[in-house]
């Protein structure tokens, strides 16, 4: 029996469903599983990775052709695994799947193209070390000894770091006391460090140590060979107020993973919006850390996958992507802040990154580590829960207002007016938080009501002044701001609502002085090129005071040190989404915010909180700090509900051009799920979703108990209503764990 390969094609296409049985010559006898060949396909060469190695074959032998060769680099047999996971877990192909643990570059063309820079280095021969070490008697000046001295202790260096010139270094070479040689450099990805901290360990604080003891307890028994049946007790929520110094628990936890010959996962939702964490880990760790993020060139990010394989480096940092990092002897994963909505893929596989590292840590062995000062339901009720209760600067969270805007007339309430005039008369900084980017968040008809929406999608459209347009926040749809009705021609227009670009007008207006710095940041400014979100940050924290004004990205994990006001401004508006994560989303967007106030400087700071629902048991737990509170009635009501954790849910949306269309589909897949995907399962719908992009969407839920089933039997209803009459005039997705 000839070795034979089992191949998965790497293409999109559903319909195409590996593996493929290939016969390996003998130049190809070593090929295992995570191997890329290139393959013969219906007389076309494809690209594949070997899922499985095996004699049997139900291939004829005539009909069993052979591989083209193999492109380096292979893929990690593990990731292969988890790939095959995805792929049942989401309701995706094996093949996607494998799309996302390709080394970069990898996939599309047949090889990545790897341009590797060389630079000049020097090194100290034994010679060399000798005369620093001894003092030997050669004849060296000053300057010439210097050079060998740190060479000697600092190891090689590229020869522009040495501190001498060419001509210095070759007469030194020629002497025998270091040699010159080119050698490849890595492409060091640099993310920009906001307020870089020292690369030494701070003495931990008492509940630090606290927190950080089971964790050194699960690493140990790693270490030890022994860790323990139960992966349960390996698994933690590191439950910390925000500046609880919950990022030194990774960085330890981290630095014991290392030590006991095991690496580590860090994900970070957003690389743009997590400089300080990334840099704290660069800072502390090295050359060790990897930085994996979408933001790097093709060659960087392909850099940091080999020095990641090889071993070389033994920390990935990176978002939701780089729970794909191939790292072996996994020891440590950690997802920070893992409360945001970012960990969810949008495109086909619909992944959970927080899911996938869960997975990891458990076939690996790991530990898992999870943070956040305002975690999931989920979280709270799956993991050994650790409490981080107090800031390490020892102050109390800042006070919290909570305004009513029921009655307002302004966007800014009379109290946060009199607050932003406090800060510009200090010389201190706020936050501002609107979440809504644009002017206003829709125009209507003074005369006769029309309301201008966007003829692809049923949304309205948003006004952006400063680019002097109304546009559509789904499809990107434009037009000219109207100067009068479509309908009536009246001139009459009115603009409602108020966006991150209003904002910043009125605030301007309330601060009453021009020279006093306000920064927007929202997807709107950070489109303003690469690097955009960490300028405008570095430029507020270097800044001596100021506002800063934006949507969600302003409550992100930043640590701005001296900031004395929060303002949530329409906190409700996550409220009237008609999404079982209303609540959690909206304690989060407070709670987070009030996280950044009142951080140094005198004083604890202030918060206020404005919202047209101050009795919503969300904003009334946030304006409390009281995240137990909020957590312990948000899980009885998911239970009474049988929302997640206590049932998973799966959507299945079908769009076509004709709403009828959409709609059958989703009762034909209805119709196979009822039944099927275990009893205690309930689905819901069909029901009409609004249009995006000129498609008509209808939508179905199921409500799982028993995930696993619920999950194949939406896999195979997709699949064989997508192969129906109606099934080919409609776009049919499942989404398991939606966000
Ligand atoms: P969190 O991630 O919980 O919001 P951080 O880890 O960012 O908190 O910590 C907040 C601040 O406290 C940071 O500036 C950090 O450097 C500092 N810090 C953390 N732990 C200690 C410690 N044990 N001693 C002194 N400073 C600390
Ligand atoms: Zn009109
Ligand atoms: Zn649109």
């Amino acid at each position: 029996m000839p070795p034979i390969a089992r191949v998965e094609p790497l293409t999109t296409t559903r319909a195409l469903r590996g593996p493929f049985d290939y016969r390996l010559p003998a130049a190809l006898a070593d090929v295992g599983v995570g191997t890329m060949l290139r393959v013969p396909f219906a007389g076309r060469e494809l690209l594949g990775v070997v899922v499985e190695r095996t004699t049997q074959t139900d291939v004829p032998d005539e009909k069993l052709a052979e591989p083209h060769g193999r492109v380096e680099p292979a893929i990690p047999a593990e990731l292969v695994e988890l790939a095959r996971w995805i792929a049942v877990e989401y309701c995706s192909t094996v093949s996607r799947a494998l799309q996302l643990v390709l080394p970069p570059g990898a996939g599309r063309a047949a090889r990545p193209r790897v341009r590797v820079r060389e630079v000049l280095v020097a090194e100290a021969t034994d010679a060399g070390r000798a005369v620093v070490a001894d003092g030997a008697p050669e004849r060296l000046t000053e300057r010439q000894r210097a050079v060998l001295e740190r060479l000697a202790a600092d190891g090689p260096l590229p020869a522009t770091q040495t501190g001498a010139d060419h001509g210095g270094l070759r007469r030194l070479a020629g002497r025998g006391l270091l040699v010159l040689e080119p050698r490849a450099q890595r492409r060091r990805p640099l993310v920009q460090a906001v307020g870089a901290r020292s690369p030494h360990a701070p003495a931990l604080t008492r509940e630090q140590r606290a927190a950080l003891e089971p964790i050194l307890a699960a690493l140990d028994a790693l270490a030890a060979g022994a860790p323990g049946a139960e992966p349960a007790a390996r698994r933690f929520l590191l439950h910390g107020v925000t500046g609880s110094g919950k990022t030194e628990v990774y960085l330890q936890a981290a630095a014991a993973a290392l030590a006991a010959g095991r690496s580590v996962l860090v994900l970070v939702p957003e690389i743009a919006l997590a400089p300080q964490t990334v840099a704290r880990f660069q800072a502390r760790f090295g050359d060790t850390v990897a930085v994996l993020h979408s933001q790097l060139g093709q060659g960087e990010r392909y850099d940091e996958w080999l020095q990641l394989a090889s071993g070389e480096a033994r920390i990935a940092v990176g978002p939701r992507s780089a729970v794909f990092a191939p790292l072996a002897q996994l020891g440590l994963a950690i997802v920070d802040e893992e409360h945001e909505p970012a960990y969810k893929h949008e495109g086909d596989p619909r992944y959970d990154a927080r899911r996938v590292a869960a997975y990891r840590a458990r076939q690996a062995g790991a530990v898992l580590l999870v943070g956040s000062a305002t975690p999931r339901p989920e979280s709270v009720h799956a993991l050994r829960r650790i409490r981080l209760t107090q800031r390490v600067d020892g102050r109390p969270l800042p006070p919290v207002e909570v305004l009513d805007m029921r009655d307002a007339r302004h966007p800014l309430h009379p109290t946060t007016r009199e607050a932003l005039g406090d800060v510009r008369r200090a010389e201190r900084k706020a936050i501002v938080l609107v979440n809504r980017r644009g002017w206003s968040n829709f125009l209507s008809c003074r005369h006769c009501g029309h309301v201008w929406d966007c003829p692809q999608c049923d949304v309205a459209l948003v006004l952006h002044q400063r680019e002097s347009a109304i546009a559509c926040h789904h499809c990107g749809h434009r037009e000219r701001i109207p100067a009068a009705c479509v309908a009536c021609g009246s001139a009459s227009v009115a603009r409602h609502g108020a966006g991150t670009e209003r904002i910043e007008t009125e605030l301007a207006d309330a601060l009453g002085d021009p020279d006093f710095p306000i920064l927007r940041l929202d997807a709107d400014t950070a489109r303003a090129g690469k690097g955009a979100v960490a300028r405008t940050l570095e430029r507020f924290d270097q800044a001596a005071a100021g506002v800063l004004v934006g949507t969600q990205m302003v409550a992100k994990g930043h640590d701005f040190p001296d900031v004395t006001l929060g303002v949530v401004l329409d906190a409700d508006q996550t409220l009237r989404f008609p999404d079982f994560r209303a609540e959690e989303r909206t304690f989060a967007l407070v709670a987070q915010l009030a996280g950044r106030a009142g951080r140094g400087g005198e004083g604890s700071g202030r918060v206020l909180v404005q919202t047209l629902s101050p009795e919503a048991p969300s904003i009334a737990a946030a304006a409390k700090h009281d995240a137990d509170g909020f957590l312990a009635g948000e899980l009885e009501r998911r239970r009474a509900l049988a929302y997640p954790p206590f049932a998973s849910l799966i959507r299945v949306t079908c769009s076509a051009q004709e709403l009828g269309d959409a709609t059958a589909a989703a009762e034909a897949v209805r119709e196979r799920i009822s039944g099927r995907a275990g009893a205690e399962s309930v689905v819901l719908g069909p029901a009409p979703l609004f249009r995006v992009r000129g498609r008509e969407r209808s939508q179905l839920v199921v409500k799982a108990v028993r995930r696993r089933a619920a999950v194949a039997s939406v896999a195979a209803a997709v699949d064989a209503v997508a192969r129906t009459a109606v099934g080919r005039r409609v776009q049919l997705s499942a989404d398991v764990d939606p966000q």
